[in-house]
């Protein structure tokens, strides 16, 4: 059976970036399942699909025609066809995620997709639940964790790097929204696993962060 390194942790903490660096250091698959949470809610948006009805929601995440094609330092993502790498990186789109993913059947619907990207040689897996519920026989777990203010600074700069004219404010209550949702669902909340290591990046540099979870993940 395929080894898999679980990162797991709040939005903004920085875990894509770790789990691409993983990926790239041992040369293994990566799951990005927020992307398929943020596909979901593209997806519901497009389709005209209430996304306050779970029965609404259930097949449309059972059949949810999304492919994910591993490119030099990203992930492409591609529903029905369509390029939408971008697109599922709105406010809109990670709000309608986190709201769609209280739903129990709707995870449960998506639960065989995301183990599905288990595989030699191994598998990073980035997301909320991957150390509690999708692989919790994972042998390395790690938790990312960082101040709302500090996430809600670094997601300032990225925006204004693409030329985003943004508000500190807005983004800081928008990321405590997304966290309370999160971390106070009946289903899969956001949470350390026990046997998790945590990693508070507030105040250390993605190298840093890079450099112990790698340390920790050869031990
Ligand atoms: O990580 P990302 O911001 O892309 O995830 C978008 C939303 O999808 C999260 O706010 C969360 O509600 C949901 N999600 C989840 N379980 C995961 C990954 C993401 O509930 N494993």
């Amino acid at each position: 059976i395929a080894p898999v390194i679980t990162v797991d942790g709040p939005s903004g903490a920085g875990k894509g970036t770790l789990c691409q660096a993983l990926a790239n250091e041992f040369g293994w698959q990566l799951l990005d399942s927020g992307a398929i949470y943020r596909v979901l809610a593209l997806a519901a948006l497009h389709h005209h699909v209430d996304i306050q009805s779970e029965d609404a929601l259930v097949p449309l995440a059972a059949n949810l025609d999304v492919r994910f094609v591993p490119e030099e330092n990203h992930l492409k993502v591609i529903l029905e066809g369509e390029d939408v790498t971008n697109q599922i990186r709105t406010e809109t789109v990670g709000n309608t995620a986190s709201q769609a993913a209280t739903f129990p059947r709707v995870r449960e619907a998506l639960l065989r997709r995301q183990r599905a990207f288990r595989g030699m040689p191994g598998l990073i897996a980035d997301g909320r639940d991957m150390g509690t519920v999708v692989f919790p026989d994972a042998p390395v777990k790690i938790f990312l964790d960082a101040s709302a203010e500090e996430r809600a600074h670094r997601r300032m700069k990225q925006l204004q790097e693409k030329g985003f004219d943004v508000n500190f404010d807005r983004l800081l209550t928008e990321i405590q929204e997304r966290d309370y949702r999160d971390r106070n669902r009946a289903v899969a909340p956001l949470v350390a696993a026990k046997d998790a290591l945590i990693l508070d990046s507030t105040s250390m540099s993605i190298e840093e962060v890079i450099e112990k979870a790698q340390t920790y993940a050869k031990k």
